[in-house]
C-alpha cells in the first residue's frame, strides 16, 4: 500500500500580551505551541515590548512571532489558538485591541487569502502592526505574504516607534 502523502502548511503565528505578567505569558504560550498536534514547532522570534494599539489607557504589550509546520486546515489550527489564550484566562469581552492576558493572531496559512469574520487570512492588521512586522522579519526575512507582497518592502513603510526588543532568541 502506497503511503498516503498529507501535505504540510507553514503558518505564522502572532503573540501578544499586557496583563499578568506578560513575560510569563508569552513564554507560557510558546511552550503550549509545541504540543499542538500534527504541528511542528519551527522557531520563534525576539520578545519585544511594544506601546500599546488603540486606548493608551492600558500596560504595554510583549509580542513576538513564531513559525509552525502543520497538517491541520486553518480553522482547526485556530481553534488550537484559542483554547490556548483561553487556557491562559483570555476574557473576551468584545473590547477590541482591549488588555489581554494573551492574543494569538494566525497571521498567516500557507498561501491562502480569505475574507471571512471567524478567520480572515493573511490577519487583517498584519502589514500595519510593527509589533508584528518586526518580529515576522527576524523569522522570515524576505517573506512573500500573500496579496501584499514582500515583506521588507512593507516594512520599510512602517515606522519602528515604540518598539524595543526585551529578550533576544538564542
Ligand atoms: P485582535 O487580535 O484583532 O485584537 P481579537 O483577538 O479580539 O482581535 O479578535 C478575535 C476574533 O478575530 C476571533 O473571533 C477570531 O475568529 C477572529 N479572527 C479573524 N481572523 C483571525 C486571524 N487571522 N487570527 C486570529 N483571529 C482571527
Ligand atoms: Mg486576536
Amino acid at each position: 500500500m502506497q503511503p498516503e502523502m498529507i501535505a504540510t502548511t507553514r503558518a505564522y503565528i502572532g503573540l501578544g500580551s499586557n496583563l499578568n505578567n506578560p513575560y510569563k505569558q508569552i513564554k507560557q504560550a510558546l511552550s503550549a505551541l509545541k504540543t499542538i498536534p500534527k504541528t511542528e514547532f519551527i522557531s520563534h522570534s525576539s520578545l519585544y515590548q511594544s506601546t500599546p494599539m488603540g486606548p493608551q489607557d492600558q500596560p504595554n504589550y510583549i509580542n513576538a512571532a513564531a513559525i509552525l509546520e502543520t497538517t491541520l486546515d486553518a480553522n482547526t489550527l485556530l481553534t488550537h489558538l484559542q483554547s490556548i489564550e483561553n487556557q491562559q484566562g483570555r476574557e473576551r469581552n468584545g473590547d477590541h485591541w482591549g488588555a489581554r492576558t494573551l492574543d494569538l493572531d494566525l497571521l498567516i496559512y500557507g498561501e491562502i487569502q480569505q475574507k471571512n469574520i471567524k478567520l480572515t487570512l493573511p490577519h487583517p492588521g498584519l502589514h500595519l502592526r510593527n509589533f508584528v512586522l518586526t518580529p515576522l522579519n527576524e523569522i522570515a526575512p524576505n517573506l512573500e505574504i500573500p496579496g501584499l507582497g514582500n515583506l521588507q518592502k512593507i516594512i520599510n513603510n512602517i515606522s519602528a516607534d515604540g518598539l524595543q526588543i526585551l529578550e533576544k532568541a538564542p
